[in-house]
């Protein structure tokens, strides 16, 4: 095989076979494909597309490219979720720890920030040390002991993955059905889960912008799973603006604790109860998704989820003291409000640039090597259909350093549009459930 080939044939869109694949990702992986190949063969496939067929080598190659964990022998179901990627979006912070609180295993695999949207195991870094690089074994150790580890891809599971997620996330090749999908899926498979929640999310924040295109990304993860014997079911969620009021590392696990203290914004809230519902469901602790939306909500205020998520913390090796007292997570040196430049309703926010404003002041990544900042970030203040008068702060930003603070503010400026008169309708949180 030559890689060449391989880029000039889905660069003229024809098709690969299963073996062509697999060899592209096992010489990829072993570093025997350089990455200027890869990121050529991938633009290719952001351009042209995949087949079903062609996905489903590509998840399956990506999934042996490590082992395939096998959690069996443990008593409880294993769940897992996995969201597409958004702003704001800190969700999994807090089912994850619901979840195991209400009896079910959570071996979680998360992915670091991708473009413009955060990631989990970032986010868990700025924890004072908090440990995302677990050997299989102690991955193995927490998840017996508290019911959740989390944790991102290793040199064992789906290094292929890893590999080319850092590479799309800097050559401008996430925007694809099929790389998302099997990206998603060969972590989530490599798991050793019985079932999964997948968050596809759409709107302006998301990397699939509307109804269309979030469906198909999510029918062919439903597919991917249940061909492979998982019980899967996908929602459609919305990030047409943030997830809650804050987007940035440190600042988001703030939040996530506010929420396991039964308090934090009303969106993320509903939207955390309903996909552990569904986690719950499907992992059969629960029958109906509005018990396990009772039962999520009874695992936040008894304060059995916030005490799950301190022991996940002290057994990964983070301060757990952080749980008490967020004051302890990295915070920035200076804050700027971006002021509303009219009076009148929020009608329309331009959300990906919101995350983008997020990355520019260095809570994101614009390179492989670039490092995060955990400390900055953004706090919103108003939502879609909000009144907000000439000069009122619409967003605040956090920042350690001048170099980029005025993009930073120009993008977030430029992300809110305000008319006289309120939008004729919001968003609903979930515009839709796939394969339930
Ligand atoms: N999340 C992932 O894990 N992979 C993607 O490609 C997008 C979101």
């Amino acid at each position: 095989m030559r890689a060449v080939d391989l880029i000039r044939r889905k660069r003229d869109s024809g098709e690969l076979t299963r073996e062509e694949i697999n060899q592209l990702i096992g010489a990829y992986t072993r570093g025997d494909i350089p990455d200027y190949q890869m990121s050529a063969w991938l633009m290719a496939v952001v351009l042209r597309g995949m087949s079903g067929a062609e996905i489903a080598a590509l998840t399956e190659a990506m999934l042996h490219s490590g082992q395939v964990l096998d959690f069996s022998g443990l008593p409880a179901r294993k769940v897992d979720k996995h969201s597409t990627g958004g702003v704001g979006d800190k969700t999994s912070l807090i089912i994850a720890p619901i979840v195991a609180a209400g009896g079910l295993l959570v071996p979680m695999i998360s992915g670091r920030g991708l473009g413009h949207t955060g990631g989990t195991l970032d986010k868990l870094e700025s924890i004072p040390g908090f440990n995302v690089n677990l050997s299989l074994a102690d991955f193995r150790r927490v998840l017996e002991t508290c019911g959740c580890a989390l944790i991102g891809q290793t040199a064992e599971i789906a290094p292929a993955d890893k590999k080319i997620y850092a590479l799309r996330d800097v050559t401008g090749t996430v925007e694809s059905p099929a790389l998302i999908c099997a990206s998603i899926m060969s972590k989530k498979l490599a798991e050793g889960i019985d079932a999964m929640v997948l968050d596809v999310k759409v709107g302006s924040g998301a990397f699939m912008k509307n109804d269309e295109d979030a469906a198909l990304l999510a029918e062919l993860m439903v597919e991917t799973g249940k061909r492979m014997g998982k019980k899967v079911v996908a929602l459609l969620t919305d990030m047409s603006q943030p997830l809650g009021c804050k987007a940035g590392n440190a600042l988001e696990v703030a939040e996530a604790i506010e929420l396991l203290n039964g308090g934090g914004p009303a969106d993320l809230r509903e939207l955390c109860l309903e996909l552990a519902a569904w986690m719950l469901r499907l992992g059969e602790r629960v029958q109906t998704v509005d018990e396990g939306k009772k039962l999520a909500w009874e695992l936040v205020v008894s304060g059995r989820a916030r005490e799950k998520f301190r022991e996940i913390v002290r057994l990964q090796g983070g301060d757990s003291a952080v749980v008490d007292d967020p004051g302890l997570l990295p915070s920035a040196r200076h804050h700027l409000d971006v002021p509303s430049p009219a009076g009148g309703y929020v009608v329309q926010t331009q959300c990906e640039q919101l995350g983008v404003a997020c990355v520019v002041l260095g809570g994101g990544r614009e390179k492989k090597e670039d490092k995060i900042d955990p400390a900055v970030g953004l706090a919103f203040h108003k939502r879609l259909g909000d009144p907000v008068q000439r000069g009122e702060p619409l967003c605040t930003l956090h920042y350690n350093s001048n170099a980029r603070l005025e993009e930073a503010k120009r993008l977030v400026e430029t992300a809110y549009r305000i008319e006289p008169q309120p939008p004729y309708e919001l968003p609903p949180l979930v515009h839709r459930v796939i394969g339930a």
